[in-house]
C-alpha cells in the first residue's frame, strides 16, 4: 500500500479523501491555492504545499506546480478527486510519466471516454444501450448535417464531445435553427473544452437520469454497485441524489449492471467509475462514463455499506478486489443533497463569511463539508460547500431524516439552497418518485414567475 498520497483537489473532496487515507494509515499531501490556505483539511494534512494564486487555472489545473508539489514531498500518487484535473488524460499521463500513480484508469481509457463520441461507439460496441444519434461527430455540411438530424427525428440535442458541468449542450427543435445552433454550440465547445467537435441525439422529452457504479481492479475483475437516481437537476447539473432508484426492478437494474461490467473488462477499465443513462419508458440510454470518483458517490456507500475511495485507492495500488457480484447487496435507502452557496431559486453564487454554522447530526446522517464557523467562502470555485446524506431503512425514513437535519443545519452570513431542498423535500411529486429531469426546472420556473 502506498505511504503517501497528495490529493490535488480542494473543498469536501479533499476533506473526504483525507479521512479515507487516515483510515488506511496513509499520510496524505494537501495542495491548495492561496484562497485556500486557511482550509480545515490544509490544516489537518501531514503536509501542505502552495500550489498557486486563487484563480483554477494557475492553481487547481497547473499540472507542473502539482507534480513539483508530489516531488518535493516525495508522494507516491495522486488522487485527483472530482472536477478540475480528474478526467484529464494528459495530467493523468504526466504522473504516470514523471513516476506517480495515478488513483484513476489508464489515460488511454480516461481519454477514450472523456470524449462522449468515442465512448458511445465504444459502448455500443460492447452492447450497452445508447440514446439513438449521430454515431459519430457531426460533419462541416450544413446539408450532410440536416440529413442526419432528419434521420434522428426532432427534437434533437447538439452536444460538445468534450463537454461536462452541463456545459456545450443546446436542444434543437425544428430545421430552421438547426444550422445556428449547430455554429454556437462548436463555438462553445471550442471555448468551453479546446475541441469544437460536436454530435447530435434525440432528445428525450421525460427522462430520468439514472447512473450505474462500477468498480474494477487490474486484474479484469468488475463489479457494480447499484445505481443512482439523479433527476433532479437545475442546468443540467445534479443537486439531489438517491439510492435506489425508487420502482426499478432488480432484473432491469442486473442486466444492466452486467453490460456495464463488460463493458468496463472491454475497455481495460481500473478503478471507480460511473456509467450515466437516461431511463425512459422502462428503457435505458446510455450518454457518458464519468472516470472518476462521482459527488454522490456516499449514496453508494450508504446502501452497499463499501468505502469507494478506499476501495479506489486500493485498486490503484494493483490489489484484487476482495468483493464479489454476490457479496454486493443493496439495504435500505439513501438521498445526499447538495449544500450550495447561491440563491436557492435565483442559483446566483453567494459567496462570503459564514458567521454562524451548526452542522445536523442523529441517526443515519452523514455530513461531508470542509466549512466551518467563520470560514470564507472563496469567489473563485464551485458555489457546492458540502453534502448532507441522510440513510433509512427506507426511503420515507431517509427523507424524514433529512428534513430533520436540513431543519437543525444552520448556515449564516452567506445564502445556501437549504430552503430548495426543504421545499423539495415536502413536494408531492417528489414524495411519488420518478420526476424527469425537468422537474426541477420547471419548480424552479413557477417560483421565480410569482416571484
Ligand atoms: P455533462 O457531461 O455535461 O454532465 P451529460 O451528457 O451527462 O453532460 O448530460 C447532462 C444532463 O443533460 C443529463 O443528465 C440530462 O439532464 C441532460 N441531457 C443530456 N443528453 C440528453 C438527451 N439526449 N435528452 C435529454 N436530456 C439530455
Amino acid at each position: 500500500m502506498f505511504e503517501k498520497i497528495l490529493i490535488a483537489n480542494r473543498g469536501e473532496i479533499a476533506l473526504r479523501i483525507q479521512r479515507a487515507c487516515r483510515e488506511m494509515g496513509i499520510k496524505t499531501v494537501a495542495v491548495h491555492s492561496q484562497a485556500d490556505a486557511d482550509a480545515k483539511y490544509v490544516k489537518l494534512a501531514d503536509e501542505s504545499v502552495c500550489i498557486g494564486p486563487p484563480p483554477s487555472a494557475q492553481s487547481y489545473l497547473n499540472i507542473p506546480a502539482i507534480i513539483s508539489a508530489a516531488e518535493v514531498t516525495d508522494a507516491e500518487a495522486i488522487h485527483p478527486g472530482y472536477g478540475f484535473l480528474s478526467e484529464n488524460a494528459d495530467f493523468a499521463e504526466r504522473v504516470e510519466k514523471s513516476g506517480f500513480v495515478f488513483i484513476g484508469p489508464r489515460p488511454e481509457t480516461i481519454r477514450l471516454m472523456g470524449d462522449k463520441v468515442s465512448a458511445k461507439i465504444t459502448m455500443k460496441k460492447a452492447g450497452v444501450p445508447c440514446v439513438p444519434g449521430s454515431d459519430g461527430p457531426l460533419p462541416e455540411s450544413p446539408e450532410e448535417i440536416k440529413a442526419i438530424v432528419r434521420a434522428i427525428g426532432y427534437p434533437v440535442i447538439i452536444k460538445a464531445a468534450a463537454g461536462g458541468g452541463g456545459r456545450g449542450m443546446r436542444v434543437v427543435h425544428t430545421e430552421a435553427a438547426l444550422s445556428n445552433a449547430v455554429i454556437i454550440t462548436r463555438n462553445e465547445a471550442q471555448a468551453a473544452f479546446g475541441n469544437p467537435t460536436v454530435y447530435a441525439e434525440k432528445y428525450l422529452e421525460n427522462p430520468r437520469h439514472i447512473e450505474f457504479q462500477v468498480l474494477a481492479d487490474e486484474h479484469r475483475n468488475a463489479i457494480y454497485l447499484g445505481e443512482r437516481e439523479c433527476s433532479m437537476q437545475r442546468r443540467h447539473q445534479k443537486i439531489l441524489e438517491e439510492a435506489p432508484a425508487l420502482g426499478l426492478p432488480p432484473r432491469l437494474r442486473d442486466r444492466i449492471g452486467i453490460r456495464c461490467v463488460d463493458a468496463c473488462r472491454r475497455i481495460g477499465y481500473r478503478g471507480v467509475g460511473t456509467f450515466e443513462f437516461l431511463f425512459e419508458r422502462n428503457e435505458f440510454y446510455f450518454i457518458e462514463m464519468n472516470t472518476r470518483l462521482q459527488v454522490e458517490h456516499p449514496v453508494t456507500e450508504a446502501v452497499t455499506g463499501i468505502d469507494l475511495v478506499q476501495a479506489q485507492i486500493r485498486v490503484a495500488a494493483g490489489e484484487k478486489l476482495t468483493i464479489r457480484q454476490r457479496d454486493v447487496v443493496l439495504k435500505g435507502h439513501a438521498i445526499e443533497c447538495r449544500i450550495n452557496a447561491e440563491d436557492p431559486y435565483k442559483l446566483t453564487p453567494s459567496a462570503g463569511r459564514i458567521t454562524q454554522y451548526h452542522a445536523p447530526g442523529g441517526p443515519g446522517i452523514r455530513v461531508d463539508s470542509h466549512i466551518y464557523h467563520n470560514y470564507l467562502v472563496p469567489s473563485h470555485y464551485d458555489s457546492m460547500i458540502g453534502k448532507v446524506i441522510a440513510y433509512g431503512e427506507n426511503r420515507e425514513q431517509a427523507i424524514a431524516r433529512m428534513r430533520i437535519a436540513l431543519s437543525e443545519m444552520v448556515i449564516e452570513g452567506i445564502r445556501t439552497n437549504t430552503p430548495l431542498h426543504l421545499d423539495l423535500l415536502s413536494d408531492a411529486a417528489f414524495l411519488a418518485g420518478g420526476t424527469s429531469i425537468h422537474y426541477l426546472e420547471q419548480k424552479l420556473a413557477n417560483y421565480n414567475k410569482s416571484g
